[in-house]
């Protein structure tokens, strides 16, 4: 990629949390960003506002990821609107925790239909055009829990290695193409999603944490937002964790 003037980017779960900081961060560095979500229509327009502000074209689309068509006009309309394709983060994900013994089918496919399948269908929809223009970088959000599991999160920490898997496989495909793939696997994220802990869940984890402290979702934002730029050429098929040293 040569620079970041009127590029643009495609984040999914961009109204909340981590995909929000993404959003953001890429509007800085002066892409022209579209972003999807589930359902919080409030939040993404207050998000459109907001991005919109940093003087880049900013457009926001429901769209459930784990509806391959539906993404697919996604990327559609986003590429009429705002033009080709250069950059895309997945970012959209969810928990529905359990011990396996205590698992059922709709936790275990719900799961992986949104965290894998939803990485699957924006690539899927974005690849080849990025390989017609010789260029693009991906980044998908995996979690540590991907790279070294998580007990009660089996379906979770299955999603997120196979996007591990995924995204090495598809940066040895389209490499030669000028495509980048990488992941990024955050530790715990002060977001909406670990929102639910209790006090002393939060104070135990944090205590395991070397640097004493829950991430935040715009250091992961300004993460991606490197790994998009042409500051990070040279990588492709990594999987930078970003966790305060919890697995060191
Ligand atoms: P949040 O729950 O704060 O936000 C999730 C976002 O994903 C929302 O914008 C939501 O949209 C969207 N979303 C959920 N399901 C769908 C769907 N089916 N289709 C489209 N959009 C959807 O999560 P985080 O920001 O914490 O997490 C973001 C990513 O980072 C996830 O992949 C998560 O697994 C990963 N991660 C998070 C960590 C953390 O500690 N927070 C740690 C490691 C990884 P809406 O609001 O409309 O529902």
């Amino acid at each position: 990629m040569q620079d970041n003037t009127s590029r643009v980017a495609l984040v999914t779960g961009g109204s909340r949390g981590i995909g929000r900081a993404c959003v953001l961060a890429l509007a800085r560095d002066g892409f022209d960003v579209a972003f999807c979500y589930r359902a919080d229509d409030e939040a993404a327009r207050r998000l459109e506002k907001e991005a919109g502000q940093l003087g880049v074209r900013v457009m926001s689309r429901r769209t459930d990821v784990t509806d391959g068509p539906a993404v697919r006009s996604f990327v559609e309309e986003a590429e009429d609107t705002l033009g080709p394709v250069d950059a895309a983060v997945t970012a959209a994900g969810i928990t529905r925790d359990n011990p396996l013994v205590l698992m059922d089918d709709d936790q275990w496919h719900q799961v992986l239909d949104t965290n894998l399948d939803g990485v699957y269908h924006l690539c899927r929809a974005v690849v080849f055009s990025m390989m017609k223009r010789r260029t693009g970088a991906i980044v998908n959000i995996s979690s540590v829990a991907g790279v070294y599991g998580h007990a009660s999160q089996s379906n979770y920490s299955a999603s997120k290695a196979g996007i591990i898997g995924f995204s090495r496989s598809l940066a040895k495909e389209v490499g030669r193409s000028g495509i980048r793939v990488n992941a990024v696997a955050p530790g715990f994220i002060d977001t909406d999603m670990v929102a639910a802990m209790n006090d002393k869940a939060r104070k135990d984890i944090t205590r395991t944490i070397p640097l004493r402290r829950m991430g935040r979702a715009e250091e992961v934002g300004d993460l991606v937002a490197y790994l998009v730029s042409d500051r990070a050429e040279y990588i492709t098929g990594s999987v930078l964790q970003i966790d305060g040293g919890i697995t060191i």
